[in-house]
This record gives structure tokens, C-alpha cells and sequence, in this order.
């Protein structure tokens, strides 16, 4: 091990590990603060942990908090050659519960790299729908039933949130696309402030799938279009991972149990065609396909 490495408790297939073993090896030694989720569980149960670097774990909320603090205090003690602060937190301790503390953090400039693991639900404590939940997807708190099938809704536009706040580094990533997950996370560092970067991250058991899938399913989502691979410099789009030939949504969804019940539902193809418009609009919106 490393920066991040053996020791870790993550369900085989787990995208987290993927993602935070990228992220370290590009950026190297660093302070991290990590939101309570799934990663913090997995990483740094007592008496035992998987992280090479000082690492802290915060309240669900406060991460992008505790961060600020790290990095206005290594500023004060002229430290600041000691590494960069980096956040880790789930979607659900970015979206919805340290929304606040994030936009904050953002608005005063602090100098932190902030990584939104998005595995699409609270899925530490068994997939509860967050705000970054995709449309249609079965979980315990918006279970798929004859009255109501599945997520209503999109997901939160966070990105869109991010450069609101004129965060100088925004890009999205995916942890089917690792050698994209350094180059983003080397590229950040280049920024002075805030950077915020959000990594599709395959759950096992929320999404309802087989680890060996979980590489190939996080493709897919990119392929179809549901999740496009940006990159915001300044404000301005800067690159775009193209696509040849655009996959149809069902074949991201039919593999995944979260989404099974569209394929039945009476009200699921209208679902499907819902899922499929927002996969066109990402298409359009950023020019996704190779002519
Ligand atoms: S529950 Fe999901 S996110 Fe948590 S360790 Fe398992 S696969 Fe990873």
C-alpha cells in the first residue's frame, strides 16, 4: 500500500477503491477529509485502516467544513508544501446533507480538491435515494410499487452547481475510464481554489449487480450517454469524451436489479422513454456523439 490500499473492507466490485486508489497515485501525498458513507466504513474501521496519508473522518455533513479548516490552518503554519486537502464524500453527503458546508467552502475559495464519489444513493446504509439517484431507480426510501415506479425526477445537476459557485476545476469522471479519473485529478491541482470532480462509482449490492460486471455497467452508463464525461476549466467546457456509436438505455439498465421493475411496471416504458430523452439531452447539450 501506498496512499490507499490493503485494509480495505470494500464488497468485491465496489467502485470506491477504484476511484480513491486513482485519484491519490496522480495527486499524491496529500490530507484528506472523508465524509461518513460507505468509504469511511469500508477504510477505517478501528484498530485497522487503508489510508497511507493523514486522514480525517468528519460528520456526514462537514467535510467540505473540516477541509476548509485544514487548509486555512496548513496555510497559517506555512505548511502548505505538505500536500494538497482533499475531500472524499459520498453524493449523499455532497447533494443533499453537506450541500451548505460545500457551497461555503466554494464561496470563500479555499484551495481543496472535492471528490463526490456518486454511487447514486446512500448505499452505506442500504441505498436510501439521495439527491444524484437517478430517475427510475428502485431503493428503500422510493421503492418501485404499484403506486409509484421508482425515483421520480432527475438527478440533481451538481456540476451545474459547482460552476454557479465559479469553481475554476469542474469535471466528471468514471471509474470505467481510470487513466481519465488521474489525468482529471493531476489536471486539478493545476487550479488554485476550489476543484470539484464527480466519479460514477459502481455499488455491488444497491445497483444489483455482479462484481465482474461492475466495469463493463459503469461503461455503459457513459456509452448511452446518462453520463457524460466533462471537463470545465474556468467555466468553459473544455473537453468532452465522444462516443461512437450511442448505446440505448436499456442496455444499462436491464442488467441492474434497481431498474428491473421498469421492464414490468406498467408505467416503465414511459420510464425508459424518460431515461432515454435525458441520455438525447446529454447527447445534445454536449455534443457527445462523433457525427
Ligand atoms: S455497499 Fe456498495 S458502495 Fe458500499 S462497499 Fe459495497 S459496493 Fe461499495
Amino acid at each position: 500500500m501506498k496512499y490507499f490500499g490493503s485494509g480495505h473492507g470494500a464488497c468485491p466490485g465496489c467502485g470506491l477503491p477504484i476511484a480513491v486508489k486513482n485519484v491519490l497515485e496522480a495527486i499524491g501525498p496529500c490530507f484528506v477529509a472523508n465524509s461518513t458513507g460507505c468509504l469511511e466504513i469500508i477504510s477505517s474501521q478501528y484498530g485497522k485502516s487503508a489510508w497511507g496519508v493523514p486522514y480525517i473522518h468528519s460528520l456526514f455533513e462537514n467535510a467540505a467544513a473540516v477541509a476548509a479548516g485544514i487548509e486555512a490552518a496548513l496555510k497559517a503554519l506555512g505548511r502548505t508544501d505538505e500536500g494538497p486537502v482533499v475531500v472524499f464524500a459520498g453524493d449523499g453527503a455532497t447533494a443533499d446533507i453537506g450541500i451548505g458546508p460545500l457551497s461555503g467552502m466554494f464561496d470563500r475559495g479555499h484551495d481543496v480538491l472535492y471528490i463526490c464519489l456518486d454511487n447514486e444513493a446512500y448505499q452505506n446504509t442500504g441505498n436510501q435515494q439521495s439527491g444524484l439517484t437517478p430517475t427510475g431507480s428502485n431503493t428503500t426510501t422510493c421503492p418501485a410499487g404499484k403506486l409509484m415506479p421508482g425515483k421520480p425526477g432527475p438527478k440533481k445537476d451538481m456540476v451545474a452547481i459547482a460552476l454557479a459557485h465559479k469553481v475554476p476545476y469542474v469535471a466528471t469522471a468514471s471509474v470505467a475510464y481510470p487513466k481519465d479519473i488521474r489525468r482529471k485529478a493531476k489536471r486539478a491541482m493545476e487550479f488554485e481554489g476550489p476543484k470539484y470532480i464527480q466519479i460514477h462509482s459502481t455499488c455491488v449490492t444497491g445497483w444489483g449487480i455482479e462484481g465482474k460486471l461492475a466495469i463493463p455497467i459503469a461503461r455503459l452508463a457513459v456509452e448511452t450517454g446518462l453520463y457524460p464525461l466533462v471537463e470545465y476549466e474556468n467555466g468553459k467546457l473544455v473537453r468532452v469524451r465522444k462516443i461512437k456509436k450511442r448505446k440505448p438505455v436499456e442496455e444499462y439498465l436491464k442488467p441492474q436489479k434497481r431498474f428491473r421493475h421498469l421492464f414490468k411496471h406498467p408505467k416503465g416504458h414511459e420510464i425508459i422513454e424518460e431515461i432515454q430523452r435525458i441520455a438525447d439531452e446529454n447527447a445534445a447539450r454536449f455534443g457527445l456523439d462523433v457525427e
